[in-house]
């Protein structure tokens, strides 16, 4: 493997989810350095197409199995991404009960299977843990202020169980456990009826369709290029020493929705209008990671400016996706 990540040339991964947004972009990393990959995915929300590129790739199996019910078997390898869960709020509320079902049975699952063969195993969690936060910015040291009732719980609650799940399963059988707490992630491959709002607002200024912002659009989020967040991924992977608990990974350049909007107008020269939408119930108020840890554990920041990745997003959308697929929601 490349000296970046220092994991071994040729180990085998099982990466869960790797036919989804993050995890497409992730299995071309590990292919890129020299890793043999199993990708595990029902395509609920990943598409077969995010990794049409690598179809004549012999170092990559794709299994299609769905990680609540009974897994098929599944080869033995060194390490175990786990990426399944659909990660956009209309998609995970699409059917809570899945959503739940498949942190806390494919979480459980995946360990088991990571338990087996001896593997290293790293949980995609997120920064939805922290709920609609007290504490600004998200350091992990914060226990965070969830809705255990809501719309937003069947992902939230069910993260925060797999993450119980994660570090119970390294202090009951002392497996080599690590926790990313991804922060708002974005760029090529998210799909176009994603309903998140980097996708909605490109998607809807290509096509000079009105821009959906829910609220005042004062809320902030901190957006993070998708090749940043997977370097975040690789290297608390491929670190030697087990971390004392979770690492967020994010960009901590923190804007408002409004501001968002504002810039992919300026960028795409759309003439859309904006049209105002009623706040999602629980929509967190505030958010950025506190990325100190990861900085010190890692050596990791994140190094493509909002700019930048919004460009090769907007241009990835306008190339890809055909204007009978861009969302117009309502
Ligand atoms: P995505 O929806 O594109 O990818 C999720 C993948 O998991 C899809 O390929 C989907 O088909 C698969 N999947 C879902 N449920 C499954 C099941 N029960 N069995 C098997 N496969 C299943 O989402 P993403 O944005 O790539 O997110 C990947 C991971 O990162 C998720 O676990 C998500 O919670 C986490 N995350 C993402 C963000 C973000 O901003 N994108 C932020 C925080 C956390
Ligand atoms: N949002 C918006 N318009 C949209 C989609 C989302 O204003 O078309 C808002 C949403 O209410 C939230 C923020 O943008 O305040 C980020 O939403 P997203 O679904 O991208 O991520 P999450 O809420 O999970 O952080």
């Amino acid at each position: 493997m490349h000296e970046r990540y220092g994991a071994e040339a040729g180990g085998h991964v099982l990466v869960a989810g790797g036919a989804g947004f993050i995890g497409s972009h992730l299995i071309d990393a590990l292919l890129s350095e020299g890793a043999r990959v199993t990708c595990l995915d029902s395509f609920r929300t990943g598409r077969r197409q995010n990794l049409a590129h690598l179809a004549r790739e012999p170092r990559l199996d794709l299994i299609e199995a769905d990680v609540t019910g009974l897994l098929p078997p599944l080869p033995r390898v060194g390490q175990v991404f786990n990426l399944a869960c659909a990660a956009s709020p209309p998609h995970y509320q699409a059917d809570p009960l899945h959503t739940m079902m498949t942190s806390v049975m494919g979480t459980s699952r995946l360990l088991e299977h990571a338990r087996v063969c001896g593997a290293r195993f790293l949980q995609a969690s997120t920064s939805e843990v922290y709920g609609d936060p007290e504490r600004h910015p998200q350091e992990e040291s914060y226990w965070g202020n969830v809705n255990p009732t809501g719309p937003r719980a069947c992902y939230d609650e069910g993260k925060r169980a797999a993450e119980t799940l994660t570090f119970d399963y390294a202090r009951c059988h002392g497996l080599d456990v690590r926790v990313a707490r991804i922060f708002n992630t974005y760029g090529p491959r998210m799909r176009a009826d994603d309903g998140r709002v980097v996708s909605n607002v490109i998607c809807q200024a290509l096509a000079g369709d009105d821009i959906t912002v829910y609220g005042d659009g004062r809320q902030t989020r901190s957006f993070c290029y998708v090749s940043d967040l997977v370097d975040g991924l690789m290297r608390l992977m491929a670190r030697a020493e087990t971390p004392d608990g979770p690492v967020n990974l994010g960009n901590p350049r923190e804007m408002t929705v409004a501001e968002l909007v504002d810039l992919v107008l300026r960028m795409t020269g759309s003439p859309s209008a904006i049209v105002r939408r009623p706040l999602p119930v629980d929509d967190p108020q505030r958010r950025r990671p506190d990325i100190g840890r990861a900085e010190r554990l890692l050596g990791w920041a994140p190094r493509v400016a909002l700019e930048q990745g919004l460009e090769a997003t907007i241009a990835w959308f306008a190339r890809e996706v055909a204007p009978r697929e861009r969302a117009r929601p309502e």
